[in-house]
């Protein structure tokens, strides 16, 4: 018999959000796998529980599941703890899964907090369909076009950001995605905590003043849809033609797979800027 893999959320900063579920389990289990031990060591010494722990990640660097994989073969029960949150979203998690899965290995998430779902409860924007995008790229050419890719996204965009990038990242909403609401949810759960809302460059004013700092979610309001088929075209285009280098018919193919556009579409608007018709 394997023993069971348990997914569980931690808290995103105020230690009461977690879970009678999550503490009980913490307390049952016969590893605990921690993104960083000395981190979660912390949550654990507050709640009084004292086990066996295991570094574990997989996010950007290589996979070290195998120590955990080993247990879960042996019979042996193990919760998977992330910094904050929950486990697999931005986090590592997302391969012991797989693998676990793969193995035939029970695996139970416990719910709890998580950043994204936190911020856009408490937005103001709509949320009845939200797209959950992670980190955007951190250099400007690629997150342009990962952008331009959301811009046709019917709900809410949510994003995670660095502190020290939020400031370019919102310029880049603005110049891709046009003068949208937008929303940040900054140090959620914690002291600082707050929303700063509003059009995209009246958040960017607050931002420039150096008052947005800590951890923060960027939520973007869904555009309007004539807005939303044009603009991100062009942007994909620019970037493809300037930037990438690539032939007209090459970049109207490429662009009409990012923004959903028709390739004739595409393949106008490319010979239009091409032709500087348009710039
Ligand atoms: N697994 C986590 C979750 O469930 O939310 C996310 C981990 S990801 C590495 C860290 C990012 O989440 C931060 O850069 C920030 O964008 C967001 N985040 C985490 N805690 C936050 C908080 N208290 N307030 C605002 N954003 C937070």
């Amino acid at each position: 018999m394997t023993g069971t893999l348990y997914i569980v959320a931690t808290p995103i900063g105020n230690l009461e959000d977690i879970t009678f579920r999550a503490v009980r389990i913490l307390g049952q289990v016969d590893l605990i796998a921690a993104e960083d031990t000395r981190h979660s060591l912390k949550l654990l010494n507050h709640l009084n529980i004292s086990k066996p722990l295991t570094s574990y990640f997989d996010h950007n660097q290589q996979f070290k599941g195998e120590r955990v994989l080993h247990a879960l073969r042996q019979g042996k029960s193990v919760a998977l703890i992330s910094d904050a949150g929950t486990p697999c979203v931005s986090d590592p998690g997302y391969q012991l899964v797989r693998d676990a899965v793969a193995e035939g290995i029970p695996v139970i998430p416990i719910p709890g907090a998580c950043a994204a779902v936190t911020a856009l409860a408490g937005s103001g924007l709509p949320s009845d369909c939200f797209t959950f995008a992670g980190f955007p790229p951190s250099r400007q050419g690629k997150r342009r076009t990962f952008l331009a890719g959301m811009a046709g996204l019917p709900g809410t965009l949510v994003l995670y950001e660095a502190p020290h990038r939020l400031e370019a990242t919102l310029d880049d909403i603005r110049q891709v995605l046009g003068e949208r609401q937008v929303a940040v949810g900054r140090e959620l759960t914690k002291i600082y905590e707050e929303f700063v809302r509003g059009t995209v460059s009246e958040v960017m004013a607050v931002v420039a003043q150096g008052k947005v700092r800590g951890e923060v979610v960027i939520l973007v309001a869904p555009g309007e849809p004539v807005q939303q088929e044009d603009e991100p075209l062009s942007e994909v285009l620019r970037r493809l033609l300037d930037d990438e280098q690539l032939s007209v018919k090459d970049a109207a193919r490429k662009a009409a797979e990012i923004t959903g556009s028709s390739r004739n579409d595409a393949y106008a608007k490319a010979l239009q800027l091409r032709n500087g018709a348009d710039m």
